[in-house]
């Protein structure tokens, strides 16, 4: 049978499985067709909608049969193509956004049984239903998924105090290759029984099966919460901060966001929004400082925390680590803190787009990083600006090469990316860190992966996947 003849005997299949709501058509398919950076397009043979794990592994055993692949996709909003289909027009790309609801909260045991469309935003909100935290929070957390972000395994603003996404995990559902249901949605916290499969399906990217459904950890919901936005000189600053920070702090610190200067300035410039100039708290450091969005959160004694803020910027001012800093003194203005960080990546679109980096290294190597990824950064473009801010606390950093004024993306991006990514991606992996630090791999990283990663773990990633995936219908192009 010739593949055209075969692709439509697997539409009609399954759209009988779901039925003509279950299939995506017409000009909304564009959406679904095209990554979040618009750096991917691609084209499907069907797009399905699926409702039940039953539908999904009902499309998965078709798929299989006729060796026709398949493209999970959740929210759309990762970063790296993973759920963008190729330009064949061949695959099967499986949306799980109809997928969704949480199943139940155990509020004594502390966990969520979730299905895998359920928006990331909707998951904290039923378990702040129950005064209970999912701690999993990123900028994209009103569109990305359950199931996406497992697939990613997603890290996020709070990784520093939770974990990322991994962390988080405790049971997981499954739909194998050739369609079998797998489900172990333990909720149990000790269970050492052998390989711990689920984690192979956390960060897989599709590429090992499709995951339906999770037991995720919830955790007492932080009665008091104090944020801080502390003005500094740079990013060794920065680290010396996070020291102090930790020592005052511990546990209590849910949140240690860098903003450069760069980065901080494209804010203000293209949002609207100020940075911080006043406060109830110390004075506000002058324009041209990186900052730092401190969080530390706790249960119970509300004073006891503040107090504690008030000690790292004391401290921190005495120390010469920060030259000023704003305390957050209502719930509005910590929303106003925050705001300025999740502002950065619209920020920079506005400006015109960068090239980006995801990059983690050990953190008493930040600040080496930094400054040996600005001199490689010059070198491939002198005008280039650079806009640096993320994750510090967990040694995560974006690291985007902002395009000049006087030319565009694709136009910078043809003329500088090869050299300015392969040096700073070069440089993390130098200073034994990752050139993908929370964002995954997907089709934009592949060759990073052949080119940095060991030749056994190579070799053991291709056999896991060939064993799980013989006829090799999970997600081709991606990761592997
Ligand atoms: C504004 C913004 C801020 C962001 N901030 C962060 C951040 O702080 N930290 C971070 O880690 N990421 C961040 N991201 C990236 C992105 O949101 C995350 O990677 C998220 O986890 C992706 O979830 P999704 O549902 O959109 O997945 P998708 O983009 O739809 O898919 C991602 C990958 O997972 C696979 N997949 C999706 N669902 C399933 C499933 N059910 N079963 C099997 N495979 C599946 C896809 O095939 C693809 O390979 C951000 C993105 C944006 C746009």
């Amino acid at each position: 049978m010739n593949t055209s003849n075969r692709l439509a005997i697997v539409q009609t299949e399954i759209s009988e499985v779901v039925g003509p709501q279950g299939i995506v058509g017409g000009a909304a398919a564009e959406a679904y067709l095209v990554d979040v950076r618009a750096l991917f397009h691609g084209k499907a043979a069907l797009i399905v909608r699926p409702r039940t794990r039953e539908e999904v592994s009902r499309i998965v055993a078709i798929c299989n049969r006729a060796g026709v692949a398949i493209v999970p996709q959740g929210g759309n909003t990762g970063y790296c193509g993973g759920a963008t289909p190729d330009q064949s027009g061949s695959q099967i790309l499986l949306n799980l956004g109809k997928m969704d609801g949480v199943v139940d909260i155990d509020a004594s045991g502390m966990t969520m049984t979730v299905r895998a469309g359920t928006i990331l935003k909707n998951a904290q909100t039923a378990a702040a239903e129950h005064d209970l935290l999912f701690p999993l929070s990123m900028g994209s957390e009103g569109s990305c998924q359950i199931g996406g972000c497992l697939s990613t395994n997603a890290g996020g603003l709070a990784v520093l105090r939770y974990g990322s996404a991994r962390d988080l995990v405790l049971g997981l559902e499954v739909v194998m290759p050739d369609g079998r249901i797998w489900e172990e949605l333990s909720v149990l916290r000790k269970d050492n029984t052998g390989y711990d499969l689920k984690q192979m399906f956390i960060g897989a990217e599709g590429t090992l099966g499709v995951i339906t459904a999770a037991v995720v950890k919830l955790f007492a919901r932080p009665t008091a919460r104090h944020t801080a936005m502390f003005t500094l000189a740079d990013i060794a600053a920065a680290g010396r901060l996070l020291q102090l920070s930790q020592a005052l702090a511990g546990e209590a610190i849910s949140a240690f966001e860098y903003i450069s200067a760069t980065s901080m300035a494209l804010v203000t410039e293209h949002t609207g929004l100020r940075a911080p100039t006043s406060g109830s708290g110390p004075r506000s450091g002058k324009g041209g400082s990186a900052h730092v969005l401190v969080e530390l959160s706790g249960i119970g004694n509300d004073e006891g925390l503040a107090e504690v803020v008030t000690q790292i910027y004391e401290q921190g001012t005495a120390k010469r680590i920060l030259t000023g800093g704003v305390i957050a003194s209502s719930e509005q203005q910590r929303l106003d803190l925050w705001a300025l960080r999740e502002s950065i990546p619209d920020a920079e679109k506005q400006a015109g787009g960068s090239i980006k980096h995801d990059i983690s290294v050990p953190l008493k190597c930040m600040a080496a990083f930094v400054l040996m990824g600005g001199m490689a950064v010059t070198k491939g473009s002198a005008r280039a600006k650079i806009s640096v801010f993320g994750h510090l606390g967990d040694g995560n950093l974006h690291y985007n090469v902002m395009t000049p004024t006087d030319t565009d993306l694709a136009q910078f991006r043809n003329d500088c990316e090869a050299e300015i990514s392969s040096a700073i991606h070069n440089l993390a992996v130098a200073l034994a860190g990752s050139f993908s630090a929370e964002h995954g791999i997907g089709q934009l990283k592949r060759d990073l992966l052949g080119a940095h990663k060991g030749a056994l773990t190579l070799e053991l990633m291709r056999k896991i996947k060939d064993s799980i995936d013989p006829t090799g219908i999970m997600n081709p192009g991606k990761v592997l």
